[in-house]
């Protein structure tokens, strides 16, 4: 059942799709905690990449609105919500019973800004889906969600709001059958359980199983109900390559595109199952990690790519702006531009993650055994009698509930297309923002945020977005640690 497939250089089909890219300016400034690993800092490292490859030029670009608390409640509880709602550092002492029941404390820390953080992650990927489900984009992009993690009233690995799961909600609004496929190196936890007896989602995650968070993921667990053989779990050991990882992940992705037949795709594309990860054990090159977003990319069946894990930040940026050219259907070349990030790419300031010569793990006779019962599984999923009932529906108003643009709508429902589309960030705002933006990173070494009120952003101001800005104290602190790994 298993061969090894050759990996060979990546092949984009240059066919213009039309892209939707999500990003919220605000991101790179909330701050998990001194040492904590998860840094969304990363996220605006890889926007800054993107838009000094000028991509902009190529894809659409958009700030969301940020998900309302009603929004976020289609998946978590009233309790939760409010809670992350409410709770700041300066009160967490009144909610002592809270974080215990809710689980935030040491990998999920309570920090500034938590509520709005999760309400821009979520945000993103609510209306990636609904631009997706209007027929506006092909793909949808938004490296602020793929907190896969997340619980409906649990926060988990520096998860606490699930935007994967309330995606696919609004997905399934459309859609008959949507697929959920996840590369980051754990277990996709939080969106199994979410829709583990349900036969209109199927999840898929290849993750490195075996004394390793969260711990679930067995290849036996499969779903249950109407939901079973619709669970897909691919346990991976330490070192997998791109020759061995692509050798599993088309097969086992080619077999559901045949069998299934979603008619849509969310792809989580967690960063830490690249090579030389802080936390993940897995050897991808930059390559053999996009491989897959480029084979998902060629089934042309409408596509959404969310972020995740990714804690060897200067790759996770390379990564994701590599991704996001290849979902423009275009290879970036090597040599990366000048950028306001130019710094974190010492030595070689290359795009470019590669393999190390660590073992790899996962045998041929592993590989085979894995393979042969997933493919075999997946045998099940054809004609499961609910697939072939729901159709699309050809009007979406025969689905009674388009939203219209009161001012009740936009603040509950995130408002319509029409409401979206008029917050498409004009291009010289948005070059504006982003110098602001680089002016005001306002987080401290000391983990505290305030604004440092510098914001002149040492930039040229000419409005090119290609100019850099003297790096604060925490990014030399960060590139002082970065080249301590290396
Ligand atoms: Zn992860």
């Amino acid at each position: 059942m298993y061969t090894e497939l050759p990996f060979d250089e990546i092949k984009v089909n240059p066919t213009k799709k039309r892209v939707a890219y999500f990003y919220d300016q605000d991101v790179g400034n909330y701050f998990y905690g001194t040492g904590h690993c998860m840094k969304p800092h990363r996220i605006r490292m890889a926007h800054s990449l993107i838009m000094n490859y000028e991509l902009d030029k190529k894809m659409e670009i958009y700030r969301a609105q940020p998900a309302s608390n009603l929004e976020m409640t289609q998946f978590h509880t009233d309790e939760y919500i409010d809670f992350i709602d409410r709770v700041s550092p300066d009160n967490l002492h009144l909610f002592q019973r809270e974080q215990v029941i809710f689980n935030v404390g040491d990998d999920c820390p309570v920090f500034d800004g938590l509520g709005e953080f999760c309400k821009i992650s979520c945000g993103g990927s609510m209306e990636g889906a609904a631009r997706l489900n209007n027929g506006l984009a092909d793909i949808a992009i938004n490296y602020a969600g793929g907190l896969h993690h997340a619980k409906k009233s649990e926060a988990s690995g520096f998860c606490y709001t699930n935007d994967i799961v309330l995606a696919i909600i609004e997905l399934l609004r459309y859609h008959p059958r949507v697929l959920y496929i996840d590369i980051d190196v754990h277990h996709g936890d939080g969106v199994e359980e979410a829709f583990y007896t349900n036969d209109r989602v199927m999840t898929c995650s290849f993750h490195k199983y075996g004394e390793f968070f969260p711990g679930t993921g067995n290849i036996n667990d499969i779903g249950i109900g109407n939901g079973k053989y619709h669970s897909v779990n691919v346990p991976l050991r330490d070192g997998i390559d791109d020759a061995t990882y692509k050798s599993v992940f088309e097969p086992v992705i080619s077999k559901i595109m045949e069998w299934y037949q979603p008619t849509a795709i969310v792809l989580q594309c967690g960063g830490d199952s690249l090579s030389g990860d802080r936390l993940g054990p897995f050897n991808l090159s930059m390559r053999g990690h996009a491989n897959c977003v480029n084979f998902v990319r060629s089934f042309n069946v409408p596509f959404m790519v969310v972020g995740g894990g990714g804690y060897t930040i200067r790759n996770v940026a390379r990564t994701w702006a590599f991704e996001t050219g290849i979902c423009n259907g275009v290879i970036l070349p090597k040599e990366l531009p000048y950028n306001g990030y130019y710094e974190y790419y010492a030595p070689t300031y290359e795009l470019d993650v590669r393999s190390s010569n660590m073992n790899n793990a996962n045998s041929p006779e592993y590989l085979d055994k894995i393979l042969t019962q997933l493919i075999s599984n997946l045998d099940h999923t054809k004609h499961a009698p609910s697939v072939q009932m729901n159709e699309v529906p050809r009007d979406p108003e025969d689905w009674g509930d388009v939203e219209e643009d009161t001012e009740m709508a936009i603040d509950t429902k995130g408002g319509s297309q029409m409401a979206h589309d008029k917050m498409i960030q004009q291009e010289n705002e948005f070059y504006d923002d982003d110098e602001k933006d680089r002016g005001e990173k306002n987080i401290e070494e000391n983990g505290d945020t305030a604004v440092n009120g510098n914001g002149n952003g040492n930039g040229n101001g000419n409005g090119n977005g290609h100019s850099a800005t003297a790096l604060t104290d925490l990014e030399q602190a960060e590139i002082a640690e970065l080249n301590k790994d290396d």
